[in-house]
């Protein structure tokens, strides 16, 4: 990953008021917006029924949309795939983009993933608050809503109760070469089935003994409008709503019913839920005419879910990772969770970068990792101060420094913390010392150089019995010098490289350029150099695709993926504070993560990302 050093690139000119590139989605609100498709909807400032919306205003959101997770893990990169795309049509289109849990599932729903979920989306960036209503809605609240609806669908000829067993159901619903068979119970009256389903509700049936079904064609190509399911019984407590319910609403039920409530006009969705959408528009045909929801009703439009290489996208194989303890918790910085990459130094920025950058389309593709990490790094540029940091150090002693410059002198140092701050930034400028002894990389020493090699090498005696002199290098922001040898240790191993100060040629001043340099290398003071704990962050997965067709995601765990080292970094980023961003120079990006007190009291820094794509090299 190291690059010989090199000063920072300059910051990329402020780019043009961003034109934001067109896709299907954007289309279909525009002509929506042009049409007037939803010019006539109500808002009563709350999600509810027909009547409820019709007592309410002209809607001031011109279009809503709405990010549905379930509470039941942590949000990931594809996640904020989503939040990025739903948030931001709404913000571009004068709408409003609904936060909504949507916990219909009451077993594997926690707390703790509701907080981290609103913490995730408030810090990417987005606000789902609107004049007199902060809280997230949550699909739970319109259980009632739901119950009606079934019973609704029931007097209308158009659910029944099924008491088929899961397998004979199975069978009965044929293939894709197969249509289905009509259930023996499909025939019953709407009064035999609501009184059925109301003992369903009262819990005079076992859990799994019967279930509500959508009555529609059991007969249809697509196996979904086989008489889908819509209620279940299940004796289980639920976060919310406690024991009130053991019957609750299937998925594919309750899903266009949160939308319809919530006013939404786009309902946007990865794509694996296509085939759903019949019944999607189904169910709000029948619920339009029978006047429980205002007309028109939402839309579902679908997009190809992100898949990115050597990460996986699935909250319950992401659990497994924290579970078996592959990796140390949720925000772990290998973990693709939003809390995990803004531990690994992503900021919210990047990923609204990394959203627009791969766009929506309707085809399922692999997006390479190496294109988050370029949206890390085009972020940083600009924002990310520098520091220096040695993360394999060997000591330099500056054998004349006494001589020269007095001995145990220390000489001031600065150091600008952007190179080409942005219009209108001030950044600090960096104070540090030089002495007799400073740090430097183990790499910037070669006895024996390697052709091209342009950093310290010691004298040389040539074949025709002269001496060239030892490599002459820039201490970036300090002394020119020039390498005399070095010192070894009985094994033969460097313990310190030698050279010898040129007085009066430090950056900034006049003698400066006196001398010609063939290198500037990165380097801290021992005297005012800090010990820092800096972990070295690799792909957690050696597969592209690790759990793509059924692998074992577990067998491509890179056993490398973290590497722990104590660097020694300069005294300005001694008391960094978790988040902050820097750049050390010609290493990477690193952000600093809180101090673990079990190793220590060190600065803790992570590697964000490397200063160039080494992506695979
Ligand atoms: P998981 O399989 O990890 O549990 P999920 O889709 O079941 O994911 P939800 O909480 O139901 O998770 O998802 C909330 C929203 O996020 C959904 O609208 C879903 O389409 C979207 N989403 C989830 N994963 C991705 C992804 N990889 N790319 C784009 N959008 C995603
Ligand atoms: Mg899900």
């Amino acid at each position: 990953m190291s690059t010989p050093p090199s000063n920072a690139k300059p910051a990329a000119a402020a780019a043009p008021e961003a034109v934001k590139p067109s896709n299907f989605l954007r289309q279909i609100i525009e002509s929506d917006l042009e049409k007037g498709t939803y010019a006539t909807r109500r808002w009563a400032g709350s999600p509810g029924d027909a009547a409820h919306q019709a007592a309410g205003q002209p809607d001031p959101a011109k279009i809503r949309t709405r990010f549905p997770p379930e509470p039941n893990g942590y949000l990931h990169i594809g996640h904020a795939k989503s939040i990025c795309l739903n948030f931001g049509l709404a913000r571009d289109y004068g709408g409003v983009c609904h936060l909504r849990f949507d916990d219909t599932n009451p077993e594997k729903e926690d707390t703790e993933y509701v907080n981290s979920i609103i913490d995730s989306v408030k810090w990417l960036g987005y606000d789902w608050s609107q004049p007199g209503n902060d809280a997230p809605y949550q699909a739970s609240d319109y259980f009632d809503f739901m119950y009606r609806a079934a019973e609704y669908l029931i007097e209308a000829g158009h659910a029944y109760v099924d008491e088929q067993t899961a397998e004979e159901m199975r069978v009965n619903r044929g293939d894709f070469s197969k249509p289905g068979v009509d259930s023996p119970f499909r025939a019953r009256t709407p009064d035999e089935n609501l009184a059925r389903f109301r003992e369903m509700r009262d819990g005079q049936h076992e859990d799994g003994s019967m279930v509500l079904r959508a009555k529609i064609d059991m007969a249809s190509p697509n196996i979904n409008m086989r008489d889908p399911a819509i209620y279940r019984i299940r004796r289980a407590t639920h976060h919310n709503t406690g024991d009130k319910w053991c019957i609750y609403p299937m998925y594919t039920f309750a899903h266009p019913i949160e939308d319809a409530l919530e006013q939404i006009t786009h309902s946007i969705c990865t794509l694996e839920f296509e085939d759903q959408r019949p019944f999607y528009d189904w169910l709000m045909e029948r619920l339009c005419e029978g006047g429980l929801l205002s007309s028109p009703p939402p839309h579902q439009y679908e997009f190809a879910r992100l898949n990115l290489t050597y990460v996986i996208t699935s909250k319950r194989k992401l659990a497994a990772l924290v579970y078996d303890h592959k990796v140390n918790g949720w925000d772990d910085p290998r973990m693709p969770t939003i809390v995990g990459l803004r531990r690994r130094g992503y900021t919210p920025e990047s990923l609204q970068l990394f959203a627009e950058r791969i766009g929506v389309t309707k085809s399922d593709s692999w997006i390479d990792y190496s294109t988050l990490e370029g949206c890390l790094r085009e972020d940083l540029e600009t924002k990310a101060y520098r520091g220096f940091a040695v993360l394999n150090p060997v000591k330099l002693v500056l054998t004349n420094w006494d001589e020269v410059m007095g001995a145990g002198h220390l000489e001031p140092c600065t150091q600008p913390s952007l190179p080409h701050p942005p219009e209108g930034v001030t950044a600090p400028t960096r104070h540090f010392t030089i002495g007799k002894e400073v740090w430097i990389e183990r790499e910037d020493f070669e006895e024996v150089p390697p052709k091209g090699y342009k950093r310290l090498t010691p004298p040389k005696v040539n074949a025709d019995g002269t001496t060239s002199a030892g490599a002459i290098v820039r201490l970036k922001g300090g002394y020119v010098i020039e390498c005399t040898g070095c010192a070894k240790d009985a094994a033969g191993a460097i313990t310190e490289v030698h050279a010898k100060v040129i007085p009066d040629t430090k950056s900034g001043t006049p003698g400066a350029d006196s001398v010609k340099a063939k290198a500037a290398i990165t380097w801290v003071g021992v005297a005012d150099g800090v010990s820092a704990e800096v972990r070295m962050y690799d792909r957690l997965f050696s597969d592209a695709q690790p759990d793509a067709g059924g692998k074992d995601f577990l067998e491509s765990l890179n056993p490398n993926s973290l590497k722990v080292i104590t660097a020694i970094v300069e005294p300005s980023l001694a008391n960094a504070a978790p988040d902050q961003k820097f750049q050390f120079e010609r290493h990477g990006y690193f952000v600093a993560d809180r101090v673990d007190h079990v190793t220590g009291t060190k600065p803790v820094f992570n590697l964000a990302v490397g200063l160039k794509d080494s992506w695979g090299k």
